[in-house]
C-alpha cells in the first residue's frame, strides 16, 4: 500500500463543502482533532446563491461564524411570489424583521463561495483541524479492530490517514457512500437549474431587497441579492433531460430564453442582462436509505441530496453536522453508537423536508387549470401563514436540537 504517511485522527471528514467544514468546526468545539480531506486543489469561487434560514443560522451563530458572514450576506425583507406570465403578485412571505422577531435569528442569502470561505478560514485558524486540499478520498479499508485506513489521491501521489470515525460529507456524488451497504443512489429528476449573476448596479431596489419567485408551467425562476448586495443571483429551473455530474456546466442562454418565452417583460429584462449562464442537473438521494455503517457516517447531500425547492439543502447539511458532533461527544467518541443515534435523530426530519421540496416542485410548475386554483389560494393566504407553514423547519435550534 502506498502509504508514505499514515497519521491517525479521532475523526476524518471527506469533503470541505458546507457540511464538512461545519462538522469540522462543531467536532473541534466538542474537543476532537479532525482531518478534512477535500478533492479540490483550491476552494474557488464556484456555485452561486444559497439561502440560510434561522435553523441554519442557529448553528452558525453557535459556532461563532454568523457575525462574520453578515457582511457578505443580505437579509431580504421578504419573498415576492409572482405569476411568471402576468407578473402579478400572488403572495408575500415576510422575512427580514418578521423572521428576526419570531426566531431571534436572521434569514439570509449569500454566495456559496462566501459561506465556504468563511467556514474554511475559521477551520484553518483552529488548532486541531488539519485541512488537506487536493486530497480526493478514493478507498477505505477497515481492519478487524475497527481501525479505518482512508486512502486519498493527490495530483501526484496516493496517501492515507487512519481513523476510527469517517464522515462522508463529499456531496451528492459521494465516494464514501459506497461503504454504506444498501445506500440509495442519486436519481436525476429531469430538471436542470440554470444560473447567472448580474451586477446589482442600476437594478431597482425592490429587486435588491427581496427574493423574487416567479411561477410558470414547467419552469420557475428565483432571484435574490448576494455578495453583500453587489450582485443578483438568478436561477431558472426548467424541465430538461440532461444528466451530467457538474455544478458549473456551460449553458446555452437560448435555452433559458426559450423556456421563458412569453413570460413577464419585467422578469425578462433581468434575464436578458446576463449573456453567461451555467447549469447543473437536479438530482436527489432518497433520505430514507441508510446513512451510516459501523464507524462510517454520511451527512448533507451525500446522505440526502435534495431538490432546491424548499431552499434547505445547505441548511440540512449544517444541521446534520451539528447533531453529528453533539452525538459523537455525548457517546465519548464511540462512532458506532453515536452514528446510529445521529441517523435516528435526523432521518425523519430530513425526509420530511425532502418531501416538501418534491411537493413544492409540482406546485411551482403547475400548468392550467391547476395553476389557476394555486394562484387563487396563494392570493388569499395571509403573509404570516406562509411562515407558519415553514415554522417546523425554521424553529429548530442548535440549543434545543431534538428534531421534529
Ligand atoms: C462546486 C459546487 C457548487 C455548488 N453550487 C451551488 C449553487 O450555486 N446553489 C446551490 O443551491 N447549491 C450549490 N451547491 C450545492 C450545495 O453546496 C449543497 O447542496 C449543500 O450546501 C449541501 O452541502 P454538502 O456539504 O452536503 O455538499 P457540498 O457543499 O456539495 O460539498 C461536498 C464537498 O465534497 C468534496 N468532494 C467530493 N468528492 C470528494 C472526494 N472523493 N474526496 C474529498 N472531497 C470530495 C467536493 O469538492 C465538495 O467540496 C454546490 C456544490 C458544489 C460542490
Amino acid at each position: 500500500m502506498p502509504e508514505r504517511e499514515k497519521r491517525s485522527f479521532p475523526v476524518v471528514i471527506a469533503g470541505a463543502g458546507i457540511g464538512g467544514l461545519t462538522a469540522a468546526l462543531a467536532l473541534n468545539d466538542a474537543g476532537y482533532e479532525v482531518c478534512v480531506l477535500e478533492k479540490a486543489s483550491e476552494l474557488r469561487e464556484v456555485g452561486a446563491g444559497l439561502q440560510l434560514s434561522p435553523n441554519a443560522c442557529s448553528v452558525l451563530e453557535r459556532l461563532g461564524v454568523l457575525d462574520e458572514l453578515l457582511p457578505h450576506a443580505v437579509l431580504p425583507e421578504g419573498i415576492s411570489i409572482r405569476s411568471g406570465h402576468s407578473g402579478k403578485l400572488l403572495g408575500t412571505v415576510p422575512l427580514g424583521g418578521d423572521i428576526a422577531e419570531r426566531y431571534g435569528l436572521p434569514y439570509l442569502v449569500i454566495h456559496r463561495a462566501d459561506l465556504q470561505a468563511t467556514l474554511f478560514e475559521h477551520a484553518c485558524s483552529r488548532k486541531g483541524i488539519d485541512i488537506r486540499l487536493d486530497a480526493a478520498v478514493s478507498d477505505i479499508k477497515i481492519n478487524d479492530q475497527g481501525q479505518i485506513t482512508c486512502l486519498y489521491e493527490t495530483s501526484d501521489d496516493v496517501n492515507a490517514v487512519g481513523t476510527r470515525a469517517l464522515i462522508g460529507a463529499d456531496g451528492v456524488w459521494s465516494k464514501v457512500r459506497r461503504f454504506v451497504p444498501g445506500h440509495n443512489t442519486p436519481k436525476f429528476t429531469g430538471q436542470a437549474a440554470y444560473r447567472a449573476t448580474i451586477p446589482a448596479e442600476g437594478l431597482p431596489s425592490y429587486v435588491l431587497n427581496r427574493t423574487g419567485l416567479w411561477l410558470g408551467p414547467n419552469a420557475h425562476v428565483v432571484h435574490y441579492p448576494i455578495s453583500g448586495g453587489s450582485s443578483l443571483n438568478i436561477v431558472v429551473l426548467i424541465a430538461e433531460n440532461w444528466t451530467e455530474q457538474d455544478w458549473s456546466a456551460p449553458a446555452d442562454a437560448d435555452m433559458v430564453h426559450a423556456a421563458l418565452d412569453g413570460w413577464s417583460p419585467e422578469l425578462l429584462s433581468l434575464i436578458e442582462k446576463s449573456p453567461k449562464w451555467l447549469k447543473w442537473a437536479l438530482c436527489g438521494v432518497d433520505a430514507n436509505g441508510p446513512w451510516r455503517h459501523g464507524q462510517v457516517a454520511l451527512l448533507g447531500d451525500a446522505a440526502h441530496g435534495m431538490l432546491p425547492y424548499a431552499a434547505q439543502g445547505g441548511a440540512m447539511a449544517i444541521e446534520d453536522a451539528f447533531v453529528l458532533a453533539r452525538t459523537f461527544k455525548a457517546q465519548n467518541g464511540d462512532a458506532n453508537t453515536a452514528f446510529a443515534i445521529y441517523e435516528a435523530e435526523r432521518k425523519d426530519r430530513v425526509a420530511r423536508v425532502q418531501a416538501l421540496a418534491r411537493r413544492n416542485a409540482s406546485i411551482y410548475h403547475m400548468g392550467a387549470p391547476l395553476a389557476l386554483a394555486r394562484d387563487t389560494v396563494m392570493r388569499m393566504m395571509p403573509p404570516k401563514k406562509f411562515i407558519d407553514q415553514m415554522d417546523w423547519i425554521y424553529r429548530w435550534t442548535a440549543t434545543a436540537s431534538r428534531s421534529t
